[in-house]
């Protein structure tokens, strides 16, 4: 899609800064960090949301999954961390490419607002 955010990030168009790569799986920083640790981990492949990956890419929900255990543990965030993935409007979700939010550096509020 060429007017989605991720989509110009995952083909190097926008800038960010890199944490982690493979061939169906991309992270990065947040750019406007909320822990401090803050990174988002998205399929290289458009789908909107979770829906969309469980419909038509379900094996890629492995390989996210894969990325974000890597990221925490080079992170190390070993106390512990959050995963968020915001879906739809009610959920708060800003940007229409799937990506998932790994909070961690500070201790997690509940519920969430
Ligand atoms: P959400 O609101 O759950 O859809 O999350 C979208 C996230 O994308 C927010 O946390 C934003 O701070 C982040 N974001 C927006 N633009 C960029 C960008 N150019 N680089 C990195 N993160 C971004
Ligand atoms: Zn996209």
């Amino acid at each position: 899609m060429s007017d989605c955010l991720f989509c110009n990030i995952v083909k190097g168009h926008i800038p960010a800064k890199r944490l982690f790569e493979s061939e169906s799986v991309l992270a990065f920083l947040d750019i406007d960090p909320k822990a401090p640790s803050h990174v988002l981990v998205i399929p290289k492949v458009h789908l909107a949301n979770v829906i969309e990956l469980s419909k038509y890419a379900p094996s890629l929900s492995f390989e996210l999954m894969d990325a974000i255990g890597s990221i925490a543990s080079t992170l190390n965030l070993t106390s512990g961390f959050r995963i968020v993935s915001n879906t739809g409007d009610d959920g708060g979700q800003t940007v229409h490419h799937l990506h998932f939010h790994i909070l961690g550096g500070r201790p997690m509020g509940w519920p969430p607002g």
